[in-house]
């Protein structure tokens, strides 16, 4: 398996869902908590971006996550500095909701 960085995300905007969990929406980006900008360079502030520490960058992306309902896009470069490959494998959600 090849090793991935464990980052969390960092969103264009957030929304609490039913179960009170904190989850990201629109634009996601790739996250290091501590640091300020995201994987691809980005400064958080500048762009406005939403920080959330709880949500693993896996969650937020809408092929995979369980934490992507309202993810519309997910940035490439992020992804790939994540160690993730688009089209690397079909991916199915564990869980999926009615
Ligand atoms: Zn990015």
């Amino acid at each position: 398996m090849a090793r991935r960085i464990s980052a969390a995300t960092a969103a264009t905007g957030s929304w609490t869902d039913p179960d009170g969990f904190r989850s990201p929406a629109g634009e996601v980006h790739a996250w290091l908590s501590g640091t300020n900008q995201t994987l691809c360079g980005v400064p958080l502030a500048r762009a406005q971006l939403t920080r959330l520490a709880g949500v693993p960058f896996e969650e937020a992306q809408p092929a995979t996550g369980n934490a992507a309902d309202r993810v519309t896009s997910v940035c490439p470069r992020c992804l790939s500095a994540t160690g993730h490959r688009r089209g690397e494998r079909r991916w199915q959600r564990v869980n999926p909701r009615p």
